[in-house]
């Protein structure tokens, strides 16, 4: 399974005295470089583009498609490989990855291109630099995390006197999932792939999506048949179970709602302080005068990151407890009759998503149903009336009177195969 993180980096570069370079002047370096890979890319797009042509046109006298190795003694990747070996300043494994994405690209896209349906793939300005997984290095050291990059060729680099033959940065660690994936990165436990290096204009900084690979534990043992049914409810944020089993789990959101609310009351009175001076904040515009309330919109969202990370590993344990092989969700895009739920279904999607890589680690299929009815469904008897459910949080059917939980009673619904097709059989 690959999976991408992505890494605020900090310039740490020194040259050969071993002071270190101002990050502005790399950050010259890597713009350099960005330019030269858009233009790399575009070339790219065009010896392609050529190629096709002239295979077209062979095509067209004799009846058969041209060899490349025949036609341009290489590849066509080798070719074009060969065109960029002097030029510019980008590291050759990086280079040769850059083509090797475009030659992808082009020919993911040549359908379309020859069908009239997109036109021809042109490049813009901030571009990711692809980087060779041989060319990252990462390094833990004094408690904090580094990588240093192959970004340059050996030509290049000695015109800039730096110390080794790597651009080395600090990597901005914030939570504890980032260290434990960087730790096993170096550990080999997962081994990294090749990656990209952007540029985030509003962020100003250069941010490494750095994608890694490892391999799924495979749990044979688990039923597919075994359905464990999720809802995201508004009493529990999750709540789950399997049908005809009384036994559920729940997560009770309260502590993410208790946190926002004590950062909130503290946005508050930021933003009251920020109005009235004798604080350091004032003298300096709107933005930098609220820029700690920005900070508190940071923190809930980590915190939900860190809960949401804990909800779904949990999840995925009572799953795996219960042998369940496949959990099913609601698919929650696309609802926009409340605006409300709309909102609410934003957080969610984090969850979901969460839910999704933690099942795949495990391997446990997940469905997506659509969610209509399902929370207006009796589940013992499949009657679906509105009245049904009275409260929020409490669930009576009108025509057995059975009396549970709504989100339990959504779940138990949500755990029956094909409950979509079902529910839509019954209502029409
Ligand atoms: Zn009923």
């Amino acid at each position: 399974m690959n999976k991408v993180v992505k890494l605020a980096l900090i310039c740490e570069q020194s040259d050969k005295n071993n002071s270190p370079v101002d990050y502005k002047k790399v950050n010259e370096i890597l713009w350099e470089l960005q330019k030269q890979t858009r233009e790399i890319k575009n070339k790219t797009i065009q010896y392609c583009w050529e190629y096709y042509n002239f295979s077209s046109d062979y095509y067209k006298k004799f009846n058969k498609y041209p060899k490349e190795k025949d036609i341009l003694s290489y590849t066509l990747w080798g070719f074009i490989n060969d065109k960029f070996k002097t030029g510019n300043d980008l590291y050759s494994g990086n280079c040769s990855a850059t083509t090797k994405k475009v030659i992808k690209e082009f020919k993911n896209s040549k359908k379309e291109l020859i069908r009239g349906s997109r036109s021809i793939i042109n490049y813009k300005s901030n571009q990711p630099l692809n980087i060779h997984n041989k060319c990252i290095h990462l390094q833990f050291k004094n408690n904090n995390f580094y990588v240093s990059i192959n970004l340059l060729n050996r030509r290049s680099f000695k015109k800039y006197n730096f110390a080794n033959t790597a651009i080395k940065f600090k990597i901005l660690v914030r939570d504890n999932s980032t260290k434990a994936i960087l730790e096993r990165c170096i550990s080999n436990e997962y081994k990294i792939s090749e990656s990209q290096l952007i540029y985030n204009k509003k962020k100003k900084c250069w941010f490494l999506n750095l994608s890694y690979a490892f391999e799924i534990k495979s749990n044979n043992s688990l039923d597919p048949n075994k359905i464990l049914g999720v809802d995201l409810g508004i009493h529990y944020p999750i709540c789950a179970s399997v049908y005809g089993s009384l036994d559920r789990f729940t997560i009770d959101g309260g502590e993410i709602d208790e946190f926002r609310r004590r950062v909130e009351s503290r946005k508050i009175s930021m933003l009251k302080q920020g109005k009235n001076c004798g604080d350091g904040r004032i003298g300096h515009g709107i933005k930098a005068r609220n820029k700690p309330v920005y900070n508190i919109e940071d923190k809930i969202a980590r915190f939900r990151d860190t809960a949401n990370h804990k909800y779904s590993r949990a999840l995925i344990e009572y799953a795996v407890k219960n042998n369940c092989g496949t959990i099913q969700m609601e698919d929650l895009t696309g609802i926009t009759d409340n605006a409300n739920r709309f909102l609410k279904n934003w957080s969610y999607y984090d969850l979901q998503t969460k839910i999704e890589y933690k099942a795949k680690e495990a391997s446990i299929n997940v469905v997506y149903i659509n969610p209509e009815n399902t929370s207006r469904r009796c589940s013992k008897c499949g009657y679906i009336d509105k009245e049904n459910r009275k409260t929020q949080s409490s669930f009576i059917c009108l025509k057995c009177g059975f009396k549970e939980n709504a989100d339990y009673n959504a779940s138990q619904n949500i755990s029956i195969k094909d409950i979509d097709k079902l529910i839509k059989e019954d209502v029409h």
